[in-house]
């Protein structure tokens, strides 16, 4: 590795909101900047107008800032590198068109869009389905190498559109070295010359790309593996410039869950995962939905973002942003495209959702529902639910009954479990915890072991209708926690209305 400082950039178009593949991109480039003491910079490649999307800029910057991956450098945020958006630097590149034609590694082309047409409908009827603007054809095109140098010249002053090509040598291999892949080598045969710049005033992606990753000093570029077939003509746009290359590293693709494909912008709610980090609602009113907004934690979206291509190389699974960066190596990113795993998704906010504090939990979960608890109240309710949810949101939905008495009773216990002397036991339980005078977990639990012996039956007889009668449910957390919570008077109430109500039910 060269001894230059590490500078890396993430690079989206505004034409969009942001894909969780591009997130994956961002948060590679900020794993590998921060490992290596390095800078994280958000650039808005914009050169093409016509794929503006208001408000993309703005969803970028939040979702990496939901992240936790906040760009050191970019638009609205610092840097002595800018400006950040290629639009606001369209005065820098005609100098830099410019001396690629006197170095003679571009050319002025003045063929219409027509002609053009009119080409490759010729080169079709020829069989020739692929035409292209390239190292054999340009001879017989309409551009500063086949027409006199004074006709060049009064067209431009004329004010007659052109664009500036590159002059991809013929028959010539490009060699670099993938960090992830190794070395790749093109030949040039396959290449067109590509445009690099438009007489509106505005470069194409490429040329803009290369100049503002020299002269914003970029030494990595990293970027998904959409990118390769681009890599060979900016290779040969920095040998043209007489500049150091930086390294490059492109990254696998996101596959579908079935390995069929990449995964796309439309996937995740025809399939029931969201693609993007957080939600995005088009000018037409379509949602998409978002990670975010599904209730997951950014830790849990990135640490499996992490391993969607990349792997510690040991078995542990969590990591924080902090372990990811001081674990994170380009050279243990894989070549081949990675299969989202939806099921793993929900996994790993699980495993955060049980690593997050009762505490914690308990201040969230005191947004979500109505009314005024005490959060001695919510954080015992966080620590009994929290195994048996995924988000945050689990908890009022599958618990319920810490808030509101049950309002139906699950049916197939109530068939399976509640038998003729069932009411009778029941009733005589509520008596027996009427009397008990420290109403605690380990007493209730107690008294009631006591009672089953009482009257001879297992736990497996008596626990559900219990269950039923203070929570409405089949199944949940122990049932001495739940009854101590509730408190004396709620759980005895509960009980001698549930059961007349059940008694009604099954009359
Ligand atoms: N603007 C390109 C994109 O939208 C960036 C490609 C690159 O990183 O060079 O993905």
């Amino acid at each position: 590795m060269s001894n230059k400082p590490v500078r890396v950039r993430f690079a989206p178009s505004p034409t969009g909101p942001l894909h969780m593949g591009g997130v994956r991109t961002a948060l590679y480039n900020y794993l590998f900047a921060k490992k290596n003491n390095g800078t994280f910079i958000l650039r808005i490649e914009d050169t093409d107008q016509t794929r503006f999307v208001e408000g993309t800029q703005e969803y970028i910057i939040d979702a990496l800032n939901w992240c936790g991956i906040s760009p050191d450098e970019g638009p609205g945020i610092a840097g002595n590198h800018g400006p950040y958006i290629q639009s606001e630097r369209k005065s820098m590149y005609p100098k830099y068109a410019e001396e690629l034609i006197e170095k003679g590694w571009a050319y002025y082309a003045f063929d219409t869009a027509e002609e053009l047409d009119a080409m490759r409908e010729q080169a079709k009827s020829m069989k020739m389905p692929n035409w292209q603007y390239n190292s054999i054809t340009r001879s017989s095109m309409k551009n500063s190498l086949t027409l006199p140098a004074d006709d060049v010249n009064a067209r431009i002053a004329n004010g007659e559109p052109y664009v500036i090509r590159f002059k991809m040598p013929r028959n010539t291999d490009v060699r670099f070295e993938d960090v992830i892949r190794g070395w790749v080598v093109v030949n040039t045969n396959n290449l067109d010359d590509k445009v690099l710049y438009k007489s509106d005033g505005m470069p194409t992606y490429h040329l803009a790309n290369i100049v503002d990753d020299h002269t914003m000093e970029i030494s990595h570029v990293i970027r998904g593996e959409e990118w390769l077939p681009s890599a060979p003509l900016h290779v040969l746009l920095y040998e043209a410039f007489g500049w150091d290359c930086p390294k490059f590293a492109h990254l696998p693709l996101l596959l579908r869950p079935d390995g069929n494909g990449k995964l796309s912008k439309r996937d995740g709610d025809r399939l029931g995962f969201p693609v993007f980090p957080t939600d995005w609602t088009t000018s037409e009113g379509e949602l998409y939905s978002g990670y975010r907004e599904k209730g997951y934690f950014p830790g849990a979206f990135i640490n499996m973002l992490a391993f969607l291509g990349w792997n510690p190389g040991t078995p542990q699974e969590i990591f924080s942003l902090d372990e990811l960066v001081a674990s994170f190596s380009l050279e243990r990113v894989a070549k081949a495209g990675a299969k989202f795993d939806a099921e793993k998704t929900r996994w790993f906010q699980q495993q955060y959702l049980r690593a997050t504090s009762d505490e914690i939990l308990a201040d969230e979960l005191a947004l979500l529902i109505d009314g005024n608890y005490d959060k001695t109240f919510l954080t015992a309710v966080c620590r009994l639910m929290k195994e048996r949810a995924t988000f945050i949101s689990d908890i009022p939905k599958e618990g319920d009954y810490f808030f509101t008495e049950p309002r139906e009773y699950d049916e197939k216990t109530l068939r399976k479990k509640w038998k003729e002397d069932t009411t009778e036991i029941m009733s005589s339980w509520s008596n027996k915890l009427a009397t008990l005078e420290q109403f605690s977990t380990e007493n209730i639990e107690q008294s009631f072991k006591q009672y089953l012996e009482d009257i001879n039956k297992g736990i497996g007889a008596v626990l559900p209708a219990f269950r039923l009668l203070l929570t409405g449910k089949g199944m949940g957390p122990s049932m001495f926690e739940i009854c101590a919570l509730l408190g004396k008077e709620e759980s005895i109430q509960r009980m001698d209305k549930g059961i007349v109500k059940i008694q009604e039910l099954i009359k």
